[in-house]
């Protein structure tokens, strides 16, 4: 008989029951939950068991990030994304993305867009133990329009092959995409539902497929066994894509009351992502590139998203949870957690709600979702043990110090911190500098020139 490790909870936080238990105990077997109860009923532990003892901790279910994008590199801009590193340079920086995620206490992640194939790769590495990292459901190049994310360049650029996205200028080369992202061994694939394309006089985002072209890529999706997951911020592409019966709406800020409607009645998931929005409110400093007028959008979208999905939620839609890590304002493993907090402030929910989103509802989709789904009896061992109490400050989540143990099929995940600030030149554009030296600011900021030969 194998081994079994014996878990000491001073709480345990199943996902399912909505409350804390205290004084628990967790016996797994291989990397399943075998018995779960109080520790004054558990079995007799015997030679070559193994004790955890988290007695002074607050266990809960490994939590589940639905908006990563593991190839993106804490990217600055959005040529560091699609342009510079090269494919197998994207790759190895995926591998420790995805373990800094893991540390943070995020067990398993979705992927809706990569570089080429990278995410697929990075999963299947980690299944067959190549490397540690958390489980991926993962998708290939997000398939898009000239109205639509990734087509950010000149038409005389277009969208390069190492983008994340990849253009589709007809119905019959959007089936061929899917099928060939298919036969590749994508969980899922992504449609671009809208970008920054906008009507005029807050006429909102113009959806880039129109609802006949979404209905025939999602049934071919769906066809072939695939998740039908989406970035949709306007009104319209969420309609159409709720409409369509997609499987996760990314974002939905603008989502309309009818578009509610058609996500309850095809079971829609809506994931808002609310952590890259807060993040580029609260971080945004004068000198950033994209100053003053970038912060002022996100403001204004976190209030419409913040309405419309705290309606969506009232009416009974379902939520995941995730952050989109990966650009310099949501590093891997920082701000994850973030996500739980913004569901609190913006969506209206509780701190134990937001743990049962973003632990049991967020592995409803992912690839090893028969065996994931709350600390109970025959599920995977994937858990956080926390010094603190979450109910009381959702925050906690978000500190390094506070996630004592993560537990990956049973076994502890080593916690030192990934390097992912570490860069080579060559991922990042060569942008120099921040602003043009004039003489009105040299003279303001330079009273003497620092060149002067020495
Ligand atoms: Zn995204």
């Amino acid at each position: 008989m194998t081994a079994r490790t014996f878990i000491h909870c001073g709480h345990l936080f199943d996902g399912l029951s909505g409350r804390a238990e205290a004084l628990q105990t967790l016996v797994v077997y291989g990397d399943t939950i075998d018995w779960v109860g109080p520790t004054a009923q558990a079995p007799d532990m015997t030679d070559g068991d193994t004790l955890l003892d988290y007695s002074g901790l607050f266990v809960m279910p490994g939590m589940v990030d639905c908006h990563a994008h593991i190839t993106y590199g804490n990217a600055l801009t959005q040529e560091d994304i699609d342009l510079y590193a090269s494919m197998e340079f994207r790759t190895l920086r995926s591998m420790v993305a995805a373990q800094a995620i893991l540390k943070s206490g995020f067990t398993s992640i979705i992927d809706p867009a990569c570089s080429g194939l990278i995410s697929p790769a990075v999963r299947d590495a980690v299944n067959v133990g190549l490397f540690q990292g958390p489980r991926i459901t993962a998708s290939g190049r997000a398939l898009t329009t000239q109205q639509g994310l990734y087509d950010w360049y000149p038409e005389w650029i277009g969208v390069p092959e190492a983008s994340t996205g990849v253009m589709t200028t007809s119905m019959d080369q959007a089936i061929a995409l899917i099928r060939q992202q298919a036969k590749s061994g994508v969980d899922a694939i992504k449609l671009t539902m809208d970008g920054i394309h906008a009507r005029r006089n807050g006429g909102g985002l113009i959806s880039a497929y129109t609802q006949a072209e979404t209905h025939t890529m999602v049934d071919e999706i769906h066809r072939l066994g695939k998740l039908a997951v989406v970035h949709a911020r306007g009104r319209e592409g969420a309609l159409y894509s709720a409409r369509a019966g997609v499987d996760i709406i990314y974002h939905a800020s603008s989502i309309c009351d009818e578009g509610i409607q058609a996500a309850l009645d095809n079971q829609v998931y809506l994931c808002p992502s609310l952590a890259l929005l807060v993040n580029n409110i609260e971080f945004h400093e004068p000198t950033d590139p994209s100053a003053p007028w970038w912060p002022d959008i996100q403001r204004r979208e976190l209030a419409t998203a913040s309405k419309n999905l705290t309606r969506a939620r009232e009416a009974g839609v379902r939520f995941m949870s995730g952050s989109e890590a990966g650009f310099a304002v949501t590093p891997y493993g920082e701000w994850g957690a973030k996500e739980l907090e913004a569901h609190v402030r913006y969506v209206g929910m509780t701190p134990a709600e937001a743990i049962i989103c973003a632990t049991v509802d967020s592995t409803r989709l992912l690839r090893e979702r028969d065996r994931l789904g709350g600390l109970v009896q025959g599920r995977l061992a994937d858990l956080v043990a926390v010094h603190g109490d979450p109910l009381q400050d959702i925050t906690l989540l978000q500190r390094r110090e506070a996630i004592q143990a993560v537990l990956l099929g049973g076994k502890p995940v080593d916690l030192t911190p990934a390097p992912t600030h570490a860069r080579h030149f060559s991922e990042f554009s060569q942008g120099m500098w921040n602003r043009v030296y004039d003489r009105p600011y040299v003279d303001a900021h330079f009273p003497r020139s620092q060149a002067q030969p020495a």
